[in-house]
C-alpha cells in the first residue's frame, strides 16, 4: 500500500511526499448502541484501511487528490467551508484541519494531499474515520505537533460530528487509533477510557454487506435515542449505564413497553460486552461466539434495529460449521453482519451463504474476510 501511496502521489503531483501515515478501518465487535448511554463497546480495527501521503507547499495552496476520485480538489488556506458534490469526500480532512486548533494544535499551511484505500467506503468499517486518522496523523507531523493518540481520535471525531455533520460515537475513531494486530479495543465510553484486549489465536471474521439500508434511517436512530434518554429519565439516571437488570424490572411500570424492550437491550448489551472480556480473557472463543449472537437476537427482538436481511444471514451463519456467532454490526437497520469462524471456515462456506442470500432477497451480499490489524500511525 505504501509504494501504491508514493507512486500516486508522484504520478499526480510531480515530486514524492514528505510524511505518510496510515489508519485501518473497524468492527464494531460487540456494544450495540451502547456509546450514547455511557456504555461500553468492544470493537476491532482490521487489516485494510486508508493511506494518506503530504508535502508541503510554500504558496499556501492546499491540493487534495485520492486514488477514490477523478479531480484534484485545489483550496487557499484560508477557504474552510465545507464543500458539496464531488468535491465533498475532502470535508474528512478538512473537518481534520477545522479541528486541529480546537484541540491547541496548529494546521499546516499549504500542502499536496493524497489519499489511498483498501477499504470499502460507505461499507460501514469506517473508512471515514481511516482517513480522518490518516489525516490527522499527516497535519500533525508537517505542523511539527505532537498530541496524545486520545487527542488524535477526539480530533477525529469532533471532524465527523461537527464538520462532516455525522453523529457517530467514539468507536469508530476509537478502535482506529487504538487498534492493534490480534487485540480488540475496549472502550468505556464515558471518559472516554481506552483498553486493548488480546484476542485468542484463531479468530477470523467475515463481514457480509448487504447494502440495504433504511429509508428512514436517521429518523429511526433520532428515536432510539430518544427512547433509551426517556427509560433512563423514567429510572431516574442520567444514562442507562448507571441502571441495571434488577433496577430496570422494578421500575418497569413506569415504561412504556416497547421503551422498556430498548433499555432492557442496553442493560443486556453492556453486561455482554462485560461477561464478553471475561469470556476472551478465558480463550472461551465458543462462549465469545454465544454472546455475540445473543447481542443480535436483542438487536433483533428488543432493540428492533435489525431488518429481514440481517436476520437472515445471522440465521444461516449459525446453522454453519465452524462459525462461533454472528452479529449485525454498526448501527442497523441494514448495513453489514459480522461473522467470528474458525480458520477453517472459507470461501466456499461463505459463497454457500451468499447464495442463499441471494436467491431469497435477489442480490448477492459482498464478502470480506479480514482479521485484526494495528491502528494509526505514521510511515517510515
Ligand atoms: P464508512 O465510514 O462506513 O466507510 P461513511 O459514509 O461514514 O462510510 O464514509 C465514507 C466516505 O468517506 C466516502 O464517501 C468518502 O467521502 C470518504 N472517504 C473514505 N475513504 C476515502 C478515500 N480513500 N478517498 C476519498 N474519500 C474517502
Ligand atoms: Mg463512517
Amino acid at each position: 500500500m505504501k509504494d501504491q501511496l508514493i507512486e500516486k502521489f508522484r504520478a499526480t503531483y510531480g515530486r514524492a511526499p514528505e510524511i505518510l501515515a496510515y489508519a485501518p478501518g473497524r468492527i464494531e465487535f460487540i456494544g450495540n448502541h451502547t456509546d450514547y448511554n455511557g456504555g461500553t463497546v468492544l470493537g476491532a480495527a482490521i487489516d485494510r484501511g486508508v493511506a494518506v501521503a503530504l508535502a508541503g507547499r510554500a504558496d499556501g495552496q492546499r491540493r487534495f487528490a485520492s486514488d477514490e476520485r477523478e479531480e484534484i480538489v485545489t483550496l487557499r488556506a484560508d477557504q474552510m467551508a465545507k464543500l458539496s458534490g464531488a468535491q465533498s469526500w475532502v470535508n474528512y480532512p478538512l473537518g481534520v484541519l477545522a479541528a486541529l486548533p480546537v484541540f491547541g494544535a496548529r494546521a499546516p499551511a499549504g500542502f499536496d494531499y493524497f489519499a489511498v484505500s483498501n477499504l470499502p467506503t460507505g461499507a460501514g468499517l469506517s473508512s471515514s474515520a481511516a482517513i480522518e486518522l490518516a489525516s490527522g496523523l499527516v497535519f500533525l507531523e508537517a505542523a511539527g505537533e505532537r498530541l496524545a493518540r486520545e487527542t488524535l481520535v477526539k480530533i477525529g471525531k469532533h471532524a465527523e460530528n461537527n464538520f462532516v455533520g455525522v453523529p457517530c460515537g467514539i468507536l469508530d475513531q476509537g478502535v482506529s487509533g487504538f487498534g492493534q494486530k490480534n487485540h480488540l479495543v475496549f472502550i468505556d465510553c464515558r471518559g472516554p477510557r481506552f483498553a486493548t484486549v488480546p484476542l485468542p489465536a484463531g479468530a477470523h471474521f467475515w463481514i457480509f454487506n448487504t447494502h440495504t439500508k433504511h429509508a428512514l434511517v436517521d429518523g429511526l436512530y433520532a428515536t432510539r435515542h430518544r427512547e433509551c434518554m426517556a427509560a433512563a429519565q423514567a429510572l431516574g439516571v442520567s444514562l442507562l449505564v448507571e441502571t441495571d437488570a434488577a433496577a430496570l424490572e422494578a421500575g418497569r411500570v413506569k415504561l412504556a413497553p416497547e421503551v422498556y424492550r430498548r433499555a432492557k437491550h442496553i442493560v443486556d448489551e453492556i453486561a455482554r460486552v462485560e461477561a464478553t472480556s471475561t469470556a476472551l480473557a478465558q480463550g472461551d472463543l465458543a462462549a465469545v461466539g454465544g454472546l455475540l449472537t445473543a447481542s443480535h437476537r436483542s438487536s433483533q427482538h428488543l432493540f428492533e434495529n435489525s431488518t429481514a436481511e440481517l436476520d437472515f444471514l445471522v440465521d444461516t451463519l449459525v446453522a454453519t460449521p465452524h462459525v462461533f456467532g454472528a452479529r449485525l454490526t454498526g448501527g442497523g437497520f441494514g448495513g453489514a453482519v459480522m461473522a467470528m469462524t474458525d480458520a477453517d471456515f472459507g470461501d466456499a462456506q461463505a459463497q454457500t451463504v451468499a447464495a442463499a442470500y441471494a436467491k431469497k432477497f435477489g442480490a448477492a451480499p459482498d464478502i470480506l474476510h479480514t482479521q485484526t490489524g494495528d491502528g494509526a500511525r505514521l510511515l517510515t
